[in-house]
């Protein structure tokens, strides 16, 4: 009887272990029923934080991909993932994955792997509603431009507008603050996050986005470089968003209050993971 009950454990105990190691997958050790996930903290319509409560179409995006992945919306970990610490976040593990206006480029990939696009967003301006001086990014010349260090906005913006007058704060809305005490004349970044931004109520009739979006700003969901496993899970997730009609609500339901209709090539297709 007694050796019965030994052999009983042990093969519970062995039907535990061969569990664990399957869940836990050959790549990596992420614990897929409780994720850390980055967003931005102070963007509307896209990552907002208003004590505790997160909203906005990233945070809807994560939240379906962690349902897939068997995280329950109480199970997930929201942490700040500022532009300039996204990548450093991903590789000394404070997230498991990023959803927060993160564009795929080659630079990144040299640090983390993305999957996706889950959607595509242009690079635009945010200006005062008064100026009639600044019509696209070819009428900068002379004007004090903001965007985020580490940003692809800021990035082309340099490359689009040789010698251009750019300061580089840590987040955005630090740059709107500038842009409304005439700081600075024009915010420069992605058309989703400027249009969440004209459409707070405090800055009715104040700030106007110029609606003439000059890059392609492909958004993916940052992970740890090589997490093949992760990834293709990930990019289910993403399609079955897509093919269910969740990505298509979520989008009205973030971006529609802000008057933003997704532009051409949305939704995306998701790239295959390498
Ligand atoms: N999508 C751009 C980027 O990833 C700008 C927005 C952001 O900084 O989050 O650099």
């Amino acid at each position: 009887m007694a050796l019965k009950k030994i052999g009983a454990a042990t093969a519970a105990a062995a039907l535990a272990l061969s569990l664990t190691a399957c869940g836990g997958g050959a790549a990596g050790t992420t614990d897929l029923s409780n994720l850390k996930i980055g967003i931005k903290f102070d963007q509307p319509g896209m990552g907002l934080n208003e004590a505790g409560k997160y909203t906005g179409f990233d945070v809807d995006v994560a939240t379906y991909i962690a349902g897939k992945l068997g995280t329950t919306p109480e199970k997930i970990q929201w942490v700040q993932a500022p532009t300039p610490q996204r990548e450093t976040l991903i590789e000394n593990g404070s997230v498991d994955l990023v959803v927060a206006t993160y564009s795929i480029n080659d630079t990144r990939k040299q640090r983390v792997s993305f999957a996706g696009p889950y959607f595509i967003a242009g690079q635009d301006l945010l200006i005062r509603a008064d100026d009639t001086s600044i019509t696209g990014v070819d009428s900068l010349k002379g004007k004090k431009l903001c965007s985020v260090t580490n940003s692809t906005s800021a990035q082309n913006v340099k490359d689009k507008v040789p010698g251009v007058n750019l300061q580089e704060f840590a987040t955005y809305s630090d740059c709107v603050t500038a842009l409304v005490s005439k700081g600075v004349d024009a915010l420069t970044t992605d058309d989703t996050i400027l249009a969440g931004y004209a459409s707070q109520p405090q800055y009715a009739g104040k700030l106007k986005v110029v609606g003439k979006p000059f890059t392609q700003e492909n958004y993916g969901v940052g992970l740890k470089k090589g997490n093949t496993d992760l990834c293709n899970k990930v990019t289910a997730a993403i399609n079955d968003m897509i093919k269910d009609g969740s990505w298509e609500k979520a989008v009205k339901a973030n971006l529609g209050p802000a008057n933003y209709t997704p532009g051409p090539g949305n939704p995306p297709t998701p790239a295959a993971c390498s």
